[in-house]
């Protein structure tokens, strides 16, 4: 699965909508300190399905909206695009929404879906909002004092597993 696209409004720092090309390769974000290098991790991931607001450094999930400044009101909803591209899908983007006191809510391709589409998705392209690939700034200490069922839940992902499990889950609760 390629990322090729990446479109956030009202996340965090990125107040007006940005548009980011996704070039085949490496990707290097550049820039000074506090000018949104992590808050776009974070909106992959949470575009991805990320839960955990304290893994987005917040205290709750709608702390991902832009907050305001001295000089702009804030924001009352945040919404991240991620176009991927995969050899068994094709293209699909994926968008999560949050408004003010109405939760979130995903769609694919423009159609309502449930988070656990979305988990699914990435899951099974060994991708997604816990993907040893995106590594934050304070989780190489997490990595290295995780517990063992949380260092193999990282090692399933990484060798494509994860998909099976969800899978598990959702046939056991039937
Ligand atoms: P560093 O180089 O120090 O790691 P960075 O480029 O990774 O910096 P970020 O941590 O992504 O920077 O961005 C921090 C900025 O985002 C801060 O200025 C913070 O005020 C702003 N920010 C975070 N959440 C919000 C929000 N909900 N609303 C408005 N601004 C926000
Ligand atoms: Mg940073």
């Amino acid at each position: 699965m390629r990322f090729r696209r990446l479109k956030l409004t009202g996340f965090k720092s990125f107040v007006e909508p940005a548009d980011l090309r996704i070039e085949p390769g490496l990707t290097g974000v550049v820039g000074p300190n506090g000018c949104g290098k992590s808050n776009l991790l974070e909106a992959l991931r949470w575009v991805m399905g990320e839960g955990s607001p304290k893994s987005l450094r917040g205290g709750g999930m709608e702390d991902v909206i832009f907050a305001g400044t001295a000089q702009r009101p804030p924001r009352d909803f945040a919404e991240v695009s991620l176009l991927v591209e995969s050899s068994a899908d094709g293209e699909s983007e994926v968008t999560r929404r949050i408004e003010r006191g109405a939760g979130s809510a995903y769609r694919i391709d423009g159609r309502d879906v449930r988070q656990k589409d979305v988990a699914l998705l990435f899951a099974d392209a060994a991708t997604g909002a816990h993907s040893p690939a995106l590594v934050s700034q304070n989780r190489i200490g997490a990595l290295i004092s995780a517990k063992p069922a949380e260092r193999r839940a990282m090692l399933e992902e990484a060798a494509g597993i994860a998909g099976l499990h969800v899978r598990r889950k959702d046939a056991e609760q039937k």
